[in-house]
């Protein structure tokens, strides 16, 4: 990664358009995931310095505060929104990575997430990714089996017995905090869960 592309995601990550870090994150040299890594330990470094300021502007509001916007600019980086590769979700599909599988048909399957924010928390995906790398890439093709994840998510979580309450969640690109591209809904409880999510 070139001293130009350090600068230019350090300074204000989301100015840079996906596609201008994607051809970045490209033309990096043979050390790239070095490089990455350690621009990635900065910008920890640096959000960890920055946690007690407010942020006023967009760009300051586009600086990460926490993991879950670092991991998600970091995937925007190293190219995962529009790659053909298959994504860790795939993967588990494909039982080459192991995981806690709840359910599991021919087009959807519920899994624990690994790093649960809740007593409760899984993910419904659809197996095959068929283009749904995010809910915005959805089209009309897409209904049916958006509808199934939806119906999955109610069901598993009868099945785990969150009787009293639950919450889907999906989010979207890197404002919504997205880290795998693979559509997945969130599936959150087992406790009184507070309103309004994080801003
Ligand atoms: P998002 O940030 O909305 O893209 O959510 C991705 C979710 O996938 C996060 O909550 C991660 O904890 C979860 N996750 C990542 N890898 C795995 C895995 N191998 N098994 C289960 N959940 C995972």
């Amino acid at each position: 990664m070139s001293a130009i592309a350090r600068v230019l995601f350090l300074k204000s990550p989301s100015s840079v358009s996906p596609k201008t870090l994607q051809r970045i994150a490209s033309s990096s040299t043979t050390s790239s995931s070095s490089s990455t890594s350690s621009l990635l330990k900065r910008g920890r470094a640096r959000t960890q310095t920055q946690q007690t300021k407010t942020p006023k502007t967009r760009t300051m509001a586009s600086t990460p505060k926490n993991d879950e916007q670092l991991n998600a600019q970091e995937a925007i980086l190293k190219g995962m929104q529009d790659s053909t590769e298959p994504t860790i979700f795939d993967k588990i599909v494909s039982k080459e990575i192991p995981a806690t599988v709840l359910y599991e048909d021919n087009l959807a399957m519920a899994f624990k997430d690994v790093n649960p924010v809740a007593k409760t928390h899984f993910l419904v995906i659809p197996k095959i990714k068929a283009g749904l790398s995010q809910l915005s890439k959805a089209n009309e093709d897409h209904k049916m089996l958006l509808g199934h994840c939806m119906y999955v998510a109610q069901m598993v979580a009868k099945q785990e017995k969150l009787e009293k309450g639950f919450r889907v969640v999906i989010n979207d690109g890197v404002d919504g905090c997205q880290s795998v591209y693979h559509l997945h809904l969130h599936v959150i409880g087992g406790q009184q869960l507070s309103w309004p999510p994080g801003c």
